[in-house]
């Protein structure tokens, strides 16, 4: 059996592109699908796609480590970057799902899974939608209560809220006082049996993150994400001592060691690992491996399309420490049109059950796919009060 070709398929959802990779083998009606969405950086990743291809072409789609090994190592540089780290990802996740075909059984019992009875997930506010989730002024606290509100009316009994503002690395109280009142009205709209994130986006910096864990450590948050700058382990480790709330990041990085320098600093509680950036499901279950040394909870970042999700929830359903898979479901209206499901969300407490089709349990339609062809992604860009850059 032989790769005869790796296609990219690429699908404009508004404030995303989402990547499709399809690779191709000589057996009449078999591939598999991968996703390698990466925003602000498409035309990139499918260039990184093709070059990364000219390694695999002609070799055995089932040796996925021997592979990944090819695409990481070959050529002198390694797949650190996070261009070629998400390149490798999207080709990885198709490859599982080959296997998973060839095996007739759903990836995670081809990792020894099912290991749960069904998988949790959380939305974004407003579903992810670019205007609710990433446009919500902070200071519009009514507004985040009732997008809380809306959340639960779904059936979530969590989600995640962008409820802190950009600050210059150091503001005073105000900043503060807008963060705690937008948490205090979601809290106030939906009750503790609700759990609440709040991403920080990784904007602040660990002086600015230390005081917002300060400020909404009276709420009870179910996480609290990026604080700071993935670089700044030792501002994320001071952080994480100082509350008890509980600290998310790694969403950023993009291989092992320096999952294991951050892990080693116990510079946070959950590992936010993406497996579109993190090199695959093959990086992502030793990336894993390294957490469980460490006791940390794992939930995977993911606003991205289907087979991200359905690549997080295979994930999910073979890993013990895994609490939560991050989705989104309002992107766009017509998500559920471009891909088939092998899993069931059950719409009281969206809980997902296993898939029970092989592989990754999903089919993309092309032609869907096709009637929203690329374009350029819509600028998200932050500036502070003083008009210097800041981060999105
Ligand atoms: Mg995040």
């Amino acid at each position: 059996m032989k790769i005869v070709r790796v296609e990219t398929h690429v699908c404009h959802a508004r404030m995303r592109n989402w990547i499709f990779v399809k690779v191709v083998t000589d057996q009449d009606g078999l591939w598999g699908w991968g996703e390698a969405t990466l925003e602000w950086h498409t035309r990139g990743i499918v260039g990184a796609i093709a070059d990364v291809s000219e390694l695999i072409i002609g070799e055995d789609p089932t040796r996925i480590e021997y592979l990944w090994q090819m695409m990481f190592r070959q050529h002198f540089w390694h797949g650190n970057g996070i261009e070629r780290a998400t390149a490798i990802a999207g080709i990885d996740l198709a490859l599982w799902d080959i296997l998973g075909k060839i095996a007739n059984l759903p990836c995670s019992k081809l990792w020894g899974g099912p290991v749960r009875d069904h998988v949790r997930t959380y939305c974004h506010l407003g579903g992810g939608s670019m205007e609710d989730f990433y446009e919500t002024a902070a200071d519009d606290a009514k507004r985040f209560g009732d997008l809380a509100k809306q959340a639960v009316a779904d059936g979530f009994t969590a989600f995640k809220s962008m409820a802190v503002p950009p600050t210059l690395p150091l503001e005073g109280l105000k900043p503060l006082r807008v963060a705690e009142q937008a948490v205090a009205a979601m809290r106030e709209a939906v009750g503790e049996s609700i759990d609440i994130m709040v991403d920080c986006h990784a904007r602040p910096s660990p002086t600015m993150g230390l005081q917002f864990a300060k400020v909404l450590e009276p709420y009870g948050l179910y996480f609290l994400e990026e604080p700071c700058w993935p670089e700044s382990i030792e501002g994320l480790r001071t952080i994480k001592d100082s509350v008890r709330t509980p600290i998310a990041t790694g969403e950023r990085i993009t291989n092992l060691a320096d999952f294991a320098r951050l892990f080693a600093a116990g510079a946070c509680d959950i590992c936010q690992l993406d497996i579109t950036h993190c090199g695959g499901l093959t990086a992502a279950r030793r990336i894993a491996a390294v957490a469980d040394a460490h006791r940390l909870s794992l939930a995977p970042h993911n606003p991205q399309g289907p087979v991200s999700t359905a690549a997080s929830l295979e994930f999910g359903f073979s890993q013990p420490s895994y609490i939560i898979c991050e989705t989104v479901h309002a992107d766009v209206p017509w998500r559920q049109d471009v891909v088939q499901e092998g899993f069931i969300v059950e719409k009281q407490g969206r809980i997902v059950r296993p898939n029970a089709l092989p592989g990754l349990g999903i089919e993309i339609n092309e032609d869907e796919v096709r009637k929203h062809p690329f374009q350029q992604e819509l600028p998200q860009r932050v500036w502070y009060s003083d008009g210097s850059v800041g981060d999105w």
